[in-house]
């Protein structure tokens, strides 16, 4: 008889694999067979991580920093952080309030982990980052999706998260600019949203891991920066990897209130022990050295979001919300779909194994963000591969 001593436990069945993750590692099987996909399923920058960082990871380990260093972080990094972030929105952030996990995914686990007790709700306005819910479950609690549509340019509205609030709810969960639809909320929006979040005792995750990457000379606004107290119920979650273009040395970090900070360094302590030491050294260059290179990163995306957001606003049938900032076109299927029904393709998901099948472009299928009818491509590409991605897109779409 087969042993069931390894059967997974209960909340591993729930648990759903990263789409984002899943679909690059198809597309790059199929380029490892020799097929030339263009991949813009994941949202990583193409940019290598500029030289300055590396050179600073290169003498750190030179120096012996390779050792355990405190599960919460260098102090010289949680320093790095607390001044960037203090000095960029004026609140004052001091090192103790800062844990450093091993990227922003992790940080948000660590989070969901230190503060929510079994059955709690968390409030994810959708289409959503595809980790959120999952983390969330593996915490014991409930992602409660509550939905935002094309026409409001994806934004959550103040009534409806007033609506949506039962008794269970612990938490909400922001992201803007946002993964994946790249809108970007106004201050006066994020505004509203935290009344309620203070009318209703909400604790707030604000991930703002694009918050430098904001479109068209506008601000980046902070959740906590909007009501006064608002940083004594938000946890703001950011990191290196967008912003430095550094998605493999995982570093990202929290930003909450000390003792929070205090629980989720513990836990960290047990769980993983520090993130890597060469890699915090890098982040301490990347936040203290020259930002230039942020800002030319900055100017790329944005040719870019023109350059995606002109094409596919022409094709037929096609929406595209306003792209206010990150690295992402989140656009509306649903007419196409309805003219290839016939086809068999009915459904983001049948539509973007088609075009990765057929036209040899990858790009994720909306359900993975409780979005259906819509896909996700991501521009952090070059505008050479994204010009042919869109031709290829647009041949798929005519040829429907
Ligand atoms: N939040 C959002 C919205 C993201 O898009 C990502 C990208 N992976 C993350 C968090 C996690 O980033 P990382 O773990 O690479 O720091
Ligand atoms: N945040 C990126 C994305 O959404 C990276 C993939 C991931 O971490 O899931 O594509």
């Amino acid at each position: 008889m087969e042993s069931k001593s390894l059967a997974t436990a209960r909340r591993m069945r729930a648990l759903e694999p990263s789409a984002t993750l899943a679909m690059a590692a198809r597309a790059s099987a199929m380029t490892a067979s020799g097929i030339d996909v263009i991949d813009l399923s994941v949202g990583e920058p193409d940019f290598p991580t500029p030289a300055h960082i590396c050179r600073a990871a290169e003498e750190a380990i030179r120096a012996g920093k390779t050792k355990y260093t405190p599960a919460a972080g260098i102090p010289q990094l949680k320093k790095a952080v607390a001044d960037d972030y203090s000095r960029r929105t004026g609140l004052a952030i001091t090192p103790a309030q800062v844990v450093v996990s091993n990227g922003a995914k992790h940080s948000l686990h660590n989070v969901f982990t230190a503060v929510l007790d079994e059955g709690d709700e968390v409030i994810v306005p959708t289409p959503y980052w595809v980790s959120y819910a999952e983390l969330i479950k593996l915490a014991g609690a409930k992602p409660v999706l509550l939905e935002t549509r094309i026409e409001d340019d994806f934004k959550l509205h103040a009534d409806a998260l007033r609506a949506a609030v039962t008794p269970k709810t612990r938490m909400l969960l922001l992201c803007s600019p946002s993964n994946p639809t790249g809108v970007v909320y106004t201050a006066a929006e994020l505004g509203a949203l935290a009344d309620v979040a203070i009318e209703r005792d909400l604790a707030v995750v604000a991930d703002e891991i694009y918050d430098q990457l904001v479109f068209d000379g506008r601000p980046s606004v902070s959740f906590p920066t909007l009501r006064p107290g608002l940083a004594d119920r938000t946890v703001v979650v950011a990191g290196v990897s967008k912003t430095y273009s550094m998605t493999g040395w995982r570093i990202g970090w929290t930003i909450a209130p000390e003792p929070l900070s205090k629980a989720i360094g513990n836990l960290q302590s047990q769980e993983t022990s520090n993130p890597c030491s060469v890699s915090q050294h890098a982040a301490v260059a990347a936040l203290t050295g020259p930002q230039e290179c942020v800002a030319e990163m900055l100017r790329a995306f944005e040719k870019r979001r023109d350059l995606v957001a002109g094409r596919l606003k022409a094709m037929s049938g096609v929406r595209i919300p306003e792209i206010g900032g990150a690295f992402y076109a989140f656009f509306d299927i649903r007419e196409p779909l309805k003219r290839m029904a016939g086809k068999g393709i009915a459904t983001s998901m049948q539509w973007s194994e088609t075009l990765l099948e057929k036209h040899h472009v990858a790009l994720v299928a909306g359900s993975a963000f409780g979005a259906e009818g819509f896909v996700r491509m991501s521009f952090a590409a070059s505008e050479e591969k994204l010009s042919a991605g869109l031709d290829r897109i647009a041949a798929f779409l005519d040829a429907g």
